[in-house]
């Protein structure tokens, strides 16, 4: 790189609100306005943060957008992206809980700063406090401008998605095409369910999560009043462009762009080593024994109860997330598992609760069933005379000790195994079965020349 270029780094957050709008959706607009000014060295990176802020407003996604330009043009270029950004926030409207942040990190060399790094491995499985941000940026000597005065968390995430480049980890692409704005607000996307399967059946095993087969259902258009139309996830952005080619819509696509994203990679999760360890506001992956019987509350959600001989933990499968919930009600205390699952904080009516999102049954107790003997005589079933008093045959008057019940043990060990929840119920990080084996590591492979419209 010639030294009079620099890599800048651009670091998006809370654009979106429940009036419309979205942080990718303004990424987009800025792709198309950067295009001739700045060589882009990466696909727009969306950055998935801890799924389980109370303050988000959907899936906590953060967007970075990464490029080289030269020093001559650098101010001009980001006066662009932060007018870019204010108008778009000022169209929208401003949300009471909007706190839109940009933040700016340029460089000489392509890394990033170690203090970045750090703050966004936290952002991912914790909870960041915005002084802490701040003190990060300001150490790093990354630009923060807020684009409303005083209105500073956006930063968090905006820093959050510099600081994780995607060069060291796992990672998955996304194809997000948007709305005209003429249909911004309208619940229903007008995107054809058949030729959603045409294109899950042609793209197999280099997209995921396009379709729910259980209920017959597309998965890949959101519901709120967002510009999304519909995002395609998958391996490998050649197959996205095509994927986009097969889905018709009964609306106009105003514009696409494809991400580089931590989507699907389980990055949130963190294993600990006891029930202890476990902090609310985490995902965690935490192993224990069954200690209750299955609850079934009102709404079909089941609750057991887990623990390590030191600490319990309630866990909950909620009932969208079907199979999960199954598997639950099959449980017994003395059971081993491995539960996967964000930890709610606790309420008046119950405690910390680790919301299920997989489970690995390791052990499965023969359950024992307890049965009255048979008289030696007759071989009809025998009474109980009460507790601990034995048995007697009503027929034949013959009377057997307490110890001579019959104890029955069934197997269940066909129900050990490792179990997900059905495609509906995915949240942005988990990763689905069919990503196992396919991990990506280390550099994203060259860009292709078409990824994003205009
Ligand atoms: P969308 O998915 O549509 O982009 P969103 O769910 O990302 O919406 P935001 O409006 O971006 O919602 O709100 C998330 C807010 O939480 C941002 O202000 C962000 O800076 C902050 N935030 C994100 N991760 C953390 C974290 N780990 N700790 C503290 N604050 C965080």
């Amino acid at each position: 790189m010639s030294v009079e270029e620099v890599f800048v780094h651009v670091g998006l957050d809370d654009f979106d609100s429940p009036l419309g709008g979205c942080t990718t959706h303004l990424a987009s607009i800025l792709v198309e306005h950067l295009d001739h000014e700045v060589e882009f060295i990466d696909y727009p990176n969306l950055v998935r943060l801890n799924p389980n802020i109370p303050w988000k407003t959907r899936g906590n996604g953060a967007v970075a957008l990464r490029f080289k330009v030269s020093r001559a043009k650098l101010d001009e270029v980001l006066s662009l992206v932060f007018r870019t950004a204010n108008s778009y926030v000022h169209e929208i409207g401003l949300h009471p809980k909007s706190q839109p942040c940009i933040a700016v990190y340029t460089s000489v060399v392509r890394g990033i700063d170690r203090r970045l790094r750090w703050l966004s491995g936290k952002a991912v499985r914790d909870v960041i406090a915005l002084d802490v941000a701040l003190r990060t940026a300001e150490r790093a000597g990354v630009l923060v401008k807020p684009v409303v005065e005083g209105r500073l968390r956006g930063v968090i995430g905006a820093l959050a998605a510099i600081g994780n480049p995607l060069d060291d980890c796992d990672y998955t692409y996304e194809l997000i095409a948007y709305r005209d704005r003429r249909y911004w607000g309208l619940r229903d996307r007008l995107v054809d369910y058949e030729s959603v399967v045409e294109m899950d059946k042609a793209t197999r095993n280099a997209t995921f999560l396009n379709v729910d087969y259980e209920v017959g259902k597309a998965l890949i258009t959101p519901r709120g009043p967002d510009p999304v139309l519909f995002g395609i996830r998958g391996e490998d952005p050649e197959v996205l462009v095509d994927a986009l080619r097969v889905v018709r819509c009964g609306e106009p696509i105003d514009r696409w762009l494809i991400f580089r994203t931590n989507q699907a990679t389980d990055a949130h999760l963190v294993r600990v080593r006891s029930l202890g360890e476990v902090r609310v506001y985490r995902s965690v992956i935490a192993e224990g024994i069954v200690t209750s019987r299955p609850r079934v509350l009102r709404g079909g959600h089941v609750i057991v109860t887990i623990s390590d001989g030191v600490n319990s933990i309630d866990v909950a499968a909620y009932e969208q997330t079907g199979r999960l919930t199954k598997v639950l009600k099959m449980l017994m205390p003395g059971d081993r598992v491995i539960v996967y699952g964000g930890v709610r904080p606790s309420s008046s009516r119950h405690g910390p609760t680790i919301n299920l999102e997989r489970i690995i049954v390791l052990e499965a107790i023969p359950e024992k069933l307890v049965h009255n003997p048979w008289c030696p005589m007759c071989g009809k079933t025998m009474k109980s005379k009460g507790r601990k008093a034995g048995y007697i045959c009503k027929h034949c008057k013959i009377t057997l000790p307490p110890s001579a019940r019959v104890v029955v043990e069934l197997d269940r060990s066909s129900i050990t195994g490792t179990y997900y929840p059905p495609p509906r119920a995915y949240r942005h990080l988990m990763k689905p079965p069919e990503r196992i084996g396919r991990e990506n590591t280390g550099k994203p492979v060259k860009m292709v020349p078409c990824w994003h419209q205009p």
